[in-house]
């Protein structure tokens, strides 16, 4: 079976339930549910503490092969799989992905509800607003934004008492310091930790923030693919009295506050993260925080909704969080933490949560169980790692794969010498899933023009190379149907507890942790730190942030740095160019290479194929 419809079509032929029948089905109460429509609702946070006595279901994680740029169908198959374990085995299940950002929607990649017969519906509501999560977070960012700046801009034009005199009693009023804050004190010579013990005259020293302008790393964001913006400089108005500043936007998904969405566990954990966002040093080369400029309850304020999960649903009815969508690399591009949690809880002792992360298992992996997993406490059960015979074959020494261009003949044909070659990529993110104790099912997510020899060769080496099971499935072609036998894996895979661990210990120096990833994950020799990465590594440990989580931002196109280096090389030396920070999020993230935060239009942008039916009022050309 091949389907040959549009994604669209497939999506509106199929009519959704009520979303609050839904939210019933899976045992919600209506208390719980709010409402956003009739196929979209918000769920409360408030399931957690009522299920608390709830014994947790099976977490598995969907990982994949390192892709071609067309990506090889890790949506997808998260949908596949879970509309098999649900409406076919008869389990409860939960699915939980990530909002995708209108700038890929419109942009080159399309939406991200999955594809064929395996998708979330409405996936136009999916793919644009949802519930104005990110619109939320464009919002707060944007906020702190506009402070950080008015906050310099009075701090040098107005006098200490015209600024000041209004916080007193503010700062009065707060019950306790942060550290961050305590840490500032200091620096200015104020040993004291009670805000009440402050003289006047220190209140005044403490509230001056004397930011360094070279140092901000806070910018503002919008969810559009806009190149125009990626160099930019404000306060060119007369008003502005001179002070200009050169500055960007990026895309609001690669916003810290979208990563903060995405790592936290409570309201009151989402207060203290997006207080401690750093957006500059000050003078004294000491961090400025949101909570420093008084801006994080107001943040909070914006962010109360966007904490909630999206319910929606796959296209055979069974339940779906779309919740936070964070950038891959320099984010760790998973969705939430809450999603994961409360869908734990509503499946029970004997269902499965199935949650995706982004780009190869390398990165999205890797950053799913050393950072996600580490905050949320939540041990998974099983990996899923999606391969292609298309991804093998470019791993093999294919020719280039562009999206738009049509597809090099080899990767239609039967080619096995290029399938066995580029084998080495799997095994090697095979390998990447043991070393963290969990099993491994390969999900070979089969195309048309794949053989029956091609299939049958590669599942044979996934066994041979460690892995627990290997499945050929068609979900995209033929809906739940299609990966049942992949859900008959992941079960008996889950049947016994994993042996999870993480890869390294946070104790240890920040460029330790960077060395055993690049080497345990990647395969590389050795890491060569440029002298800018090493300068903002020791500011970060005299500033207290040794202590985190590393997110590396690497290309998800290869195992290397360089994306066009294909297969599993070893012996490399990593370069890492530059080390910052989301210390809000909770990471530190070396950046790898180039990374750009603002995508731009491509000469033949999605949108051109995107309009509105003016008599069905369906949108129609969404992919
Ligand atoms: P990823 O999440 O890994 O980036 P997606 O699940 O979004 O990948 O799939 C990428 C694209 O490939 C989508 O347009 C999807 O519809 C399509 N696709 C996925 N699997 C198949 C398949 N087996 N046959 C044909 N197209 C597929």
């Amino acid at each position: 079976v091949i389907a040959a419809a549009k994604d669209i079509e497939i999506a509106t032929s199929q009519t959704p339930k009520d979303i609050s029948e839904l939210a019933s089905e899976i045992g919600l109460l209506t208390s719980e549910v709010d409402l956003y429509g009739k196929k979209k609702a918000k769920v409360s946070l408030k399931v957690l503490d009522r299920l608390r006595h709830q014994e947790d279901g099976k977490y598995v994680v969907v990982a994949g092969i390192t892709p071609t740029p067309l990506g090889e169908g890790k949506s997808t198959t998260t949908i596949g799989l879970a509309q098999a374990l649900g409406s076919q085995l008869k389990k409860n299940v939960f699915a939980c992905v990530r909002q995708p950002s209108q700038g890929p929607t419109f942009g080159i990649k399309g939406g991200a509800a999955g594809g064929g017969y395996s998708q979330v519906i409405p996936m136009d509501e999916f793919n644009l607003h949802m519930t104005g999560d990110i619109h939320a977070i464009t919002a707060a960012n944007n906020l702190l934004a506009a402070q950080l700046d008015a906050r310099m801009f009075h701090e040098g034009t107005q006098t200490d008492d015209a600024l000041y005199g209004r916080l007193v009693p503010k700062i009065k009023g707060v019950r306790e310091f942060s550290p961050i804050q305590i840490n500032r004190l200091k620096k200015l010579g104020i040993n004291k930790t009670n805000p009440d013990d402050l003289t006047e005259d220190e209140i005044r020293r403490f509230a001056r923030l004397d930011i360094d302008p070279s140092t901000i790393t806070w910018q503002r964001v919008l969810d559009t693919n806009d190149r125009f913006l990626r160099k930019i400089t404000i306060g060119q108005s007369d008003t502005e009295k001179g002070k200009t500043r050169e500055c960007q936007f990026d895309i609001s998904v690669a916003s810290e506050i979208m990563a903060v969405l995405a790592l936290t566990t409570s309201m009151k954990d989402m207060r203290e993260r997006l207080g401690k966002m750093v957006v500059a040093s000050d003078n004294s080369g000491q961090p400025v925080t949101a909570e420093d400029l008084g801006v994080s309850g107001a943040l909070t304020v914006l962010m109360k909704d966007a904490i909630r999960p999206n319910l929606m649903q796959t296209l055979e009815g069974t339940p779906v969080f779309c919740h936070a969508g964070p950038f891959a690399n320099i984010a760790h591009g998973n969705s939430s933490i809450l999603a994961d949690k409360i869908g734990l809880k509503l499946v029970g002792s004997d269902g499965y949560v199935i949650t995706e992360a982004g780009f190869g298992a390398d990165i999205g992996m890797e950053k799913f169980f050393n950072i996600k997993c580490r905050y949320s406490g939540l041990s998974p059960g099983a990996v899923v790692l999606v391969a292609t015979i298309r991804a093998l074959k470019m791993h093999g020494g294919g020719p280039k794969v562009t999206p738009g261009a049509p597809l090099p003949s080899v990767y239609l044909q039967e080619n096995l010498e290029l399938v066995e070659k580029g084998f080495c990529n799997l095994e090697k993110q095979i390998k990447n899933g043991l070393i963290f104790g969990v099993p491994v099912v390969v999900a070979i997510n089969s195309f048309s023009t794949d053989t029956v020899n091609e299939l049958e060769k590669v599942k044979s080496m996934c066994t041979t190379a460690g892995a627990f099971d290997a499945v050929v499935c068609t979900h995209w072609a033929e809906g739940g149907k299609g990966a049942v036998d992949l859900g008959n894996a992941v079960i008996n895979a889950t049947k016994n507890k994993s042996h999870f661990k993480y890869l390294y210990d946070l104790e240890k120096p920040i460029e330790e942790k960077i060395r055993i990833i690049a080497r345990e994950i990647y395969g590389a020799a050795d890491v060569a730190f440029s002298e800018e990465a090493q300068t903002r590594i020791d500011r970060y440990k005299n500033q207290g942030f040794n202590d985190l989580p590393i997110c590396m931002a690497k290309t998800h196109l290869s195992l290397t740095s360089d994306p066009n280096i294909k297969g599993a090389p070893t012996g490399f030396q990593l370069p890492i160019r530059d080390v910052r920070a989301s210390i809000g999020a909770g990471f530190l993230y070396p950046i790898v290479g180039t990374m750009s935060t603002m995508p731009g239009l491509p000469t033949r942008p999605c949108f051109y194929d995107i309009d509105l039916n003016l008599e069905t009022e369906e949108v129609e050309g969404l992919f």
